[in-house]
């Protein structure tokens, strides 16, 4: 299995990151490339991206896995503002060069917020905004589905079918699934297979590059996206594990974006229930007792 969680980008950059990675016993990771609410960036150290790659080799991480998140503040979606649809499409562009320079092949971002505008209006400014930014050497981009907070799109397959059939350049566009943010928009993890048998009929099951897997907090169909730990939430850890041991999706690098617990990431020993599909009931105990 690819699992891997969310990490930081800090001053070390990728090579921290994989540090990091490799100390929760995961074998690929998730980065934002600076804050994720902000966007002033430090360029990329090419000695730090070239002792990264020595130390991933020596540590069982494969590049290819690895997978960068964009900015929350970037929208798409709306153009009633032209500077700053203008600025998203910039923004994301030079954060997709950043990661080219660390040869990491696919950006996470949020389709984006319709905020007054009429959801067709938007989803078509999404697929503008694509075709703006997609070059054929520069990373893919995957667009996360996304749990119907306030006007998100991106909230069920025919809107992102609908995004994919206007974007021309059809193999640079990829999809990552994010359990909590399925479960919230309406989908039931149980029925994982009946969604993904939908998700192949209507787009394929090739487009999947990545699954963000989370338990959520809220009840099926709340359009809340408040994640919990593996196993403490409504989706349950049964139904996480069949999403993340499911054959179809084998080769897809599977992040995890949990909760910290107070002030200890969990994902080590998340990693470690997923590798034995043994639920932990002592989550915040046994993380103290190892971060002490
Ligand atoms: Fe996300
Ligand atoms: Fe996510
Ligand atoms: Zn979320």
């Amino acid at each position: 299995m690819i699992i891997g969680s969310h990490v930081n980008f800090n001053t070390e950059q990728l090579l921290g990151s994989a540090k990091t990675a490799v100390s929760y016993g995961a074998n690929t990771f998730m980065f934002y490339t600076g804050a994720p609410q902000n966007t002033i960036r430090k360029d990329i150290d090419p000695n730090l991206t070239n002792e990264a790659f020595m130390y991933m080799k020596k540590n069982g991480i494969d590049l290819k896995n690895v997978i960068c998140h964009a900015p929350y503040i970037i929208n798409l979606a709306n153009r009633e503002k032209e500077d700053s649809w203008n600025f998203s499409i910039s923004f994301l562009k030079k954060e997709l060069y950043r990661i080219k320079e660390m040869q990491v092949g696919y950006m996470v971002i949020h389709p984006g917020n319709a905020l007054k505008l009429d959801r067709m209006s938007a989803l078509q400014n999404i697929a503008d905004a694509l075709n703006n930014i997609i070059e054929d050497d520069l990373p893919m981009i995957l667009l996360e589905t996304m749990a119907g907070k306030g006007t998100e799109c991106g909230i069920n397959i025919y809107e992102l079918k609908e995004i994919l059939s206007k974007v021309e350049k059809k193999e640079k566009v990829g999809i990552c699934l994010d359990t909590c943010h399925l479960n919230d928009s309406g989908i039931d993890i149980a029925k994982f297979d009946d969604y993904l048998s939908e998700f192949d009929q209507e787009i394929g099951l090739e487009h999947i590059f990545c699954i963000h897997v989370n338990d959520s907090k809220n009840p099926i169909g709340s359009h809340k996206d408040r994640h919990a730990n593996l196993g403490y939430g409504t989706i349950g850890f049964d139904n996480l594990i069949n999403v993340l041991y499911n054959p179809k999706l084998k080769d897809v690098p599977k992040i995890l974006e949990t909760p910290w617990v107070g002030e200890y990431p969990p994902y080590k020993l998340e990693i470690e229930m997923i590798k034995h599909k043994k639920f932990n009931p002592n989550l915040e105990t046994d993380l103290k007792e190892l971060y002490k």
